[in-house]
């Protein structure tokens, strides 16, 4: 694998080769010294033109727990601001010679677009409204941990699936591992022809009691033109994973931010239910074995540094 930039390059096979990785890693973080030698000599950079809590901490986490150096950069602050173009910017920071750039922007396909310009493995961190591919593998991660096997489960996403990355991300890595997707929610928010994904659509949640895992989406106003705004009372009052709709046998996830008491009320959201704590969990983990199947091994990219691949 020489870069990560859609669900859609990975069969279930390397789905599953990277989560395993990421359960070997596991062990790491509950160590006192939570570090292994495995990419020292490497450079990730992180490149966010969006904000970003969860994503770019365990990015850098994750690159810091395999000793890589790390080098972080926000367009806001720096020349971007100034108007140099992505493609600048990505040249003039691949003059430091980094082996990963994560890449995070509203804009979608970008990711790929870079990967063609500098000799990096390009890690997609989220691109505008297409895909976010280690979102659904720490996903996939953590139903795993919690179900034991995807296969077979009934997954229902709900809320904004139209301006969701996540939702385009998750429908394709839960699939391929065996899942039955259901999308759910206001139609001017699930666009026209999703099924063709493999998904099945509902406008409302009178089945969603059939669904074992139950996954909430952040209405993206970011990305919403006037006309696709729902009203929230309406969406609240329709659309809410509260404890009416959720029964005990079923899990909660979300990608957050959260926003409290609309797409999900507060007590499903502090209740054992939520795996959103794990989903935080994983993202460090998974992220780790993201990098270790792009950078270790591959001295190609940087072949006077080359380590050589190891765990501890
Ligand atoms: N954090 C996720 C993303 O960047 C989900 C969200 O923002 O709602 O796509």
């Amino acid at each position: 694998m020489n870069h990560l930039l859609s669900i859609e390059d990975l069969d279930r096979a390397a789905i599953e080769r990277i989560v395993e990785q990421a359960e070997r890693f596991a062990e790491v973080s509950d160590r006192e010294i939570k570090k292994v030698p495995t990419l020292r000599g490497r450079m990730v950079l992180n490149l966010f033109y969006e904000a970003s809590t969860r994503t770019r901490s365990s990015f850098e986490i994750a690159a810091k727990r395999l000793s890589a150096d790390v080098v972080n950069f926000a367009s806001s602050g720096s020349s971007v601001e100034k108007g140099e173009s992505l493609k600048d910017t990505v040249l003039t920071l691949s003059a430091h010679k980094p082996d990963a750039i994560v890449l995070r922007t509203p804009w979608a396909g970008a990711a790929e677009l870079i990967s063609r310009w500098c000799s990096a493995a390009v890690v997609n961190a989220g691109d505008g409204k297409h895909e976010h591919p280690t979102q659904a593998l720490l996903d996939v991660y953590t139903l795993r941990r919690h179900l034991g096997e995807i296969s077979g489960a009934s997954i229902w996403i709900v809320g904004d699936i139209t301006h969701s990355r996540v939702a385009r991300s998750n429908i394709l890595a839960f699939q391929k591992m065996g899942a039955k997707v259901t999308v759910a929610g206001p139609p001017t928010l699930i666009p026209r022809g999703i099924e063709a994904l493999g998904c099945e659509v509902r406008y409302s949640l009178e089945e969603i009691t059939g669904a074992d895992v139950v996954y909430a989406l952040r209405m993206q106003r970011e990305r919403m033109i006037e006309s696709s705004l729902p009203s929230l009372r309406e969406y609240v009052a329709c659309y809410q994973i509260n404890a009416r709709r959720l029964s005990a046998r079923q899990v909660l996830m979300h990608p957050g931010p959260v926003n409290r008491g609309i797409e999900l009320s507060g007590e499903v959201i502090d209740s054992p239910r939520a795996l959103i704590t794990a989903q935080v969990e994983a993202g460090v983990v998974v992220r780790m074995a993201v990098l270790y199947e792009l950078l270790a091994g591959t001295p190609e990219r940087n072949p006077s540094q080359a380590p050589e691949p190891q765990l501890a």
